[in-house]
């Protein structure tokens, strides 16, 4: 099918097994065990001799539907589906790593992924180093022989810093290492990282994939080898599986994923550039902007720029606070990838436990607000974003 449709096509119907009571939409099994005709057919499941279900920790029809909807969306061969998107990265990293090895990443990064190899796998032996975001010399510095993981997450949260996929790709593995890119700001509706050469992508399906806020879930997408075995390997065993409802939810949103995300882009554009003109507002941040830095590569790399904006007030903190505390339509609230706009002021929630020093080198000042821009009415959002600006 994957060579077959486009995209959007995919998204509506690969991975759809019907069963035999013709339903239209796709069904979601709740069971957690299945059974076997005899004795003899429970062996060879279990000895791996013949495929099928077992236990739904291994395997269930919904969550396969869903695995291999984003597989075909990923362009990829395999997809193991996790209980969230932190699940999928430690997955990835206890399937592929071992003590010794050592993680280069980017600093730009989700703060749990952070907080996830600093606190959690270098007790176990993988020492993680940190590199720009978008200085690839950086990146080549910090690797060494032990080196077995790069680490990116592109665009940045919050200030939408765009890394070069392909050239990060092409480094890992003059290096003999694997690219991993967190794909979960512009969904393979935007950006395509095994495309560009990335090894392995993960998701927070939690975010535009759900798209309505409603369920956590994750995802690792890659070959078949390193997802397919080694990822699902540690999946089937430790189990951090998608719950078939929650795998049902995501996979419905894909069906409209390419919708959403061109809407959600569009509206981000018309609000990045209205804030551009406004007086109170210093800089914003958006790909989609030329005067963003990394415009010409993100125009390159994707084929849209993403619901999330950040900008900066002059005046600080209270500047800043007094737009959030003046909206009645935006959500105030860190999550993004909801129909519902969102706003955050990153230097005293999301970053409010780096230290002011930490903070000024990522370039987290205090009168910088994040919006995840949703679906409504864009003049609604300028509207309620006036009042307070
Ligand atoms: C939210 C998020 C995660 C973690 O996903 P959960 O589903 O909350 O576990 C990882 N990476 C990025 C970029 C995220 O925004």
């Amino acid at each position: 099918m994957t060579d077959e449709y486009g995209f959007d096509t995919l998204a509506v119907r690969a991975g759809q097994v019907r069963t035999n009571e013709g339903e239209h939409s796709e069904a979601i099994f709740t069971t957690s065990s299945y059974v076997f005709d005899s004795a003899a057919q429970a062996a060879a499941r279990f000895a791996g001799e013949e495929p099928g279900n077992i236990y739904s920790r291994f395997t269930n029809p919904t969550v396969r539907t869903f695995q291999d909807r984003l597989a075909a969306l990923e362009g990829a061969e395999s997809c193991v589906a996790t209980s969230s998107g932190m699940a999928a990265i430690l997955s990835t990293c206890m399937g592929l790593l071992k003590s010794g090895d050592h993680i280069v990443s980017s600093r730009s990064i989700f703060g749990s992924t952070v907080v996830l190899f600093n606190k959690y796998l270098a007790p176990f032996g993988v020492e993680t180093s940190y590199v720009s975001q978008t200085d690839l010399s950086d990146w080549e510095k910090a690797i060494k022989p032990n080196t077995r993981l790069l680490f990116v997450e592109t665009p940045s949260n919050p200030l939408t810093d765009v890394a070069d996929i392909r050239a990060l790709a092409d480094l890992a593995h003059r290096k003999n290492c694997l690219l991993v890119v967190d794909n979960c700001f512009l969904t393979p509706a935007l950006q395509k990282p095994l495309e560009l050469g990335a090894d392995i992508v993960v998701h927070s399906g939690t975010k535009y994939i759900d798209g309505q806020g409603r369920c956590v879930g994750g995802a690792v997408v890659g070959n078949k080898d390193l997802v397919g075995e080694q990822v699902f390997g540690f999946l089937r065993t430790a189990g951090p599986s998608l719950s078939p409802f929650n795998a049902w939810v995501h996979l419905k949103g894909l069906e409209t994923l390419s919708l959403r995300m061109k809407a959600h882009s569009s509206n981000a554009l018309e609000l990045a550039t209205w804030l551009e003109a406004q007086p109170k507002v210093e800089r914003v941040y958006y790909p989609g902007l030329a005067s963003h830095p990394q415009h010409a590569l993100a125009k390159q790399q994707q084929s849209g720029f993403g619901g999330v904006l950040a900008f900066d007030l002059k005046g600080g903190k209270q500047a800043a606070w007094n737009v959030v505390d003046n909206t009645k339509l935006i959500s105030i609230t860190a999550n993004l990838g909801d129909a519902k706009s969102t706003i955050t002021h990153p230097a005293t929630t999301t970053h409010g436990r780096l230290t002011p020093e930490q903070r000024a080198d990522a370039g987290i000042g205090d009168g910088l607000l994040r919006i995840a821009v949703g679906l409504e009415d864009i003049n609604d959002i300028k509207a309620d974003l006036s009042r307070g600006l």
